[in-house]
């Protein structure tokens, strides 16, 4: 029996419909295009071809996999930051487009030369501005050696490897050294939240990327109270924030002796980015 292209992305998004998945139509022209080995773009012009047995095969278990709510980019095995591919597992956070603010940010200052990205996670931060600035050198740090694997494995795929060293640490705790530009994407989501949201997310990305318990900006605590002995003076550092903690994450920042805070908003217009410049 042979499926066409149009057939399968049809039955395919009733299917994830019906689980409840969003976005279900999207999501099915991106898993049917990978099992194809395709762009998503392609398949337009592909409607009534058949699909490979085997690709729908593999097709087949993606659909399974994604009506269990897991995301797409784990399924097909990563997603496009800045322009470039990363691998993504149930390791690291999956990245998302709002995170390209800050990238934009920090291109937006210049190249720097020294550069730390704190929760690497997939690397997207570290691997993207080693990419953008050929001098920089940079130390990305996780907590977790499972998430350092992958990062390292993005950092090989972009040719980057050479000018980042990894480093297992708990925030600054086995940093070494000064920066003229840190920058990093905390977990920021409170304890309370987490009960809301998506099951894609709630049930398959690591929960210690995601919240650090409690109101949600321990994290911002932590790295405020270290920030003086790390970051050069000129130097600047950006956070990636939840959209309602611009006045409390900027208001940590101050407290700790930083005069230069501002908040900067993604591209939905939602406060996204403080930024803390040392004078
Ligand atoms: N730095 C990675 C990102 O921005 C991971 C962040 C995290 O795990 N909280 O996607």
């Amino acid at each position: 029996m042979s499926v066409t292209v149009r057939e399968a992305l049809a039955t395919g998004a009733m299917w994830l419909k019906d689980a409840g998945v969003e976005g279900a139509e999207k999501d099915v022209r991106i898993l049917l295009a990978s099992a194809m080995g395709v762009e998503p773009s392609e398949l337009l012009l592909k409607d009534d071809e058949d699909v490979h047995p085997e690709q729908f095969r593999t097709y087949d278990g993606f659909l399974a996999a994604r009506e269990k709510f897991q995301p797409v980019s784990q399924i097909i095995g990563g997603r496009e930051f800045w322009g470039r591919w990363f691998k993504v597992t149930r390791d690291v956070l999956d990245p998302r487009p709002d995170t390209e603010s800050l990238i934009e940010k920090a291109l937006e200052g210049g190249a720097r030369q020294r550069v730390l990205d704190m929760g690497t996670g997939s690397g997207i931060l570290a691997v993207t501005l080693a990419a953008e600035w050929p001098e920089a050198r940079v130390i990305a740090t996780d907590i977790s050696t499972p998430a350092l694997e992958i990062a390292a494995e993005n950092a090989l795929e972009h040719g980057v490897a050479e000018r980042i060293q990894f480093a297992e640490s708990d925030w600054f705790e086995q940093v070494g050294g000064t920066f003229d530009l840190i920058v990093c994407n905390p977990p920021y989501i409170s304890l309370e939240e987490m009960g809301s949201l998506s099951p894609d997310v709630r049930n398959w990305e690591p929960f210690l990327a995601l919240t650090p318990g409690g109101d949600g900006l321990e994290a911002y605590r932590i790295i405020a109270a270290g920030l003086e002995n790390y970051l050069d003076e000129g130097g600047l550092a950006l956070f990636e924030i939840g959209h309602r903690q611009g006045e409390a994450v900027s208001e940590i920042f101050r407290a700790a002796g930083f005069g230069a805070v501002t908040v900067s908003k993604d591209l939905s217009g939602h406060d996204r980015i403080v930024a803390v410049a040392r004078e």
